[in-house]
């Protein structure tokens, strides 16, 4: 299983020994927060709110009906979603691996862990962590319900949607806290309906350059969907695990997280060019399968050992 110290030891232990982030680390961050902030504004800033409680719907800064709400989100809906399958179609499932926010904070929670193990300071991090989740929930809240809710709701109003507002923060801190990446990799809706959109892609972890390979297998010990990444190619090998189905391929499951290729670098030496695995569009030379196949069969027999 490599979701645990061991995938932490080396995923983190690296970024510690090199004194700075990876990029892809930085990416996500990036990405993440700006997504999280672009949701918050639109329900904030008055652009976009579909109000269940009072109907007072915004749109563009407008109180609008239910009728004119429904048909102005039609459209950003439609294209959102759009956006969702072309991204996720041609070029599979980035928006798991730098997007999602609660993957993000399921790392943050991973690193805590990995860095700190005195009582009270871990009590200090999961105390942020319920933070964090309370703020997501808060978003989504703003979102579905005007705060108003609890200026003039009746008792029964104010009870449904405080339990909602800390019922979505008990499921976030559950899952970044509790389940971690396991939630990825097993139980995530969204992740399975990403997987099945990108069955295709051509656009992914690719082993290029197997000369160079050490045979170390950090990259394993490190991925978060318990793929081989130097074996991608090959059939499926996640079956009968979580809401995924059986026959999809290795790299409709892999998340794009680029913690593979983090890991490559760090052993291989981040200079050093070529490193043997690759984030981007696929590279598939047939002269690199027997050297892949002779590496990993070498590998599977010193464990066996
Ligand atoms: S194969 Fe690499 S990029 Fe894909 S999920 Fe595993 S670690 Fe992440
Ligand atoms: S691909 Fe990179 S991380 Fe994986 S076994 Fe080879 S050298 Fe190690």
């Amino acid at each position: 299983m490599p979701l645990g110290n061991k995938r932490n030891s080396i995923a983190y232990g690296l970024t510690a020994a090199a004194k700075r982030m990876h990029r892809y680390t930085v990416y996500r961050w990036l990405v993440g927060i700006s997504f999280t902030l672009s949701i918050a504004l639109l329900s904030t800033s008055g652009m976009m709110r579909f109000d269940m409680w009072g109907g007072r719907h915004l749109y563009l800064g407008q109180e609008v009906g239910l009728v004119e709400a429904a048909k102005a989100f039609a459209f950003p809906f439609l294209a959102i979603n759009i956006v969702i399958i072309v991204v996720s179609r041609f070029l599979g499932r980035y928006l798991c691996g730098f997007v999602c926010p609660v993957g993000a904070l399921a790392r943050l929670g991973e690193w805590f862990r990995w860095r700190e193990k005195k009582s009270h300071v871990r009590f200090l991090q999961a105390s942020s962590l319920f933070v964090i989740s309370l703020l997501l929930s808060a978003i989504t809240f703003t979102f579905w319900v005007s705060w108003d809710v609890f200026v003039e709701g009746s008792t029964l109003a104010i009870s449904l949607s405080a339990s909602a507002l800390l019922g979505t923060a008990l499921v976030f801190f559950g899952i970044v806290s509790g389940l971690g990446l396991r939630f990825c990799r097993d139980l995530c809706p969204s992740g399975v309906y990403f997987a099945l959109l990108g069955t295709e892609t051509n656009n992914g972890i690719s082993f290029p350059h197997p000369d160079a390979c050490t045979n170390c297998k950090a990259c394993e010990s490190v991925c978060p969907m318990d793929l081989s990444p130097r074996e991608l190619d090959l059939e499926p090998v996640r079956q009968g695990m979580g809401l995924y189905p059986d026959d999809l391929s290795n790299h409709a499951l892999c998340i794009r997280c680029g913690d593979c290729v983090a890991a490559c670098e760090g052993t291989t030496g981040r200079n050093e060019t070529p490193t043997p695995l690759h984030m981007g569009w696929l590279h598939r030379e047939p002269a690199n399968a027997e050297k892949v196949a002779e590496l990993t069969k070498a590998g599977r027999a010193d464990s066996d050992s």
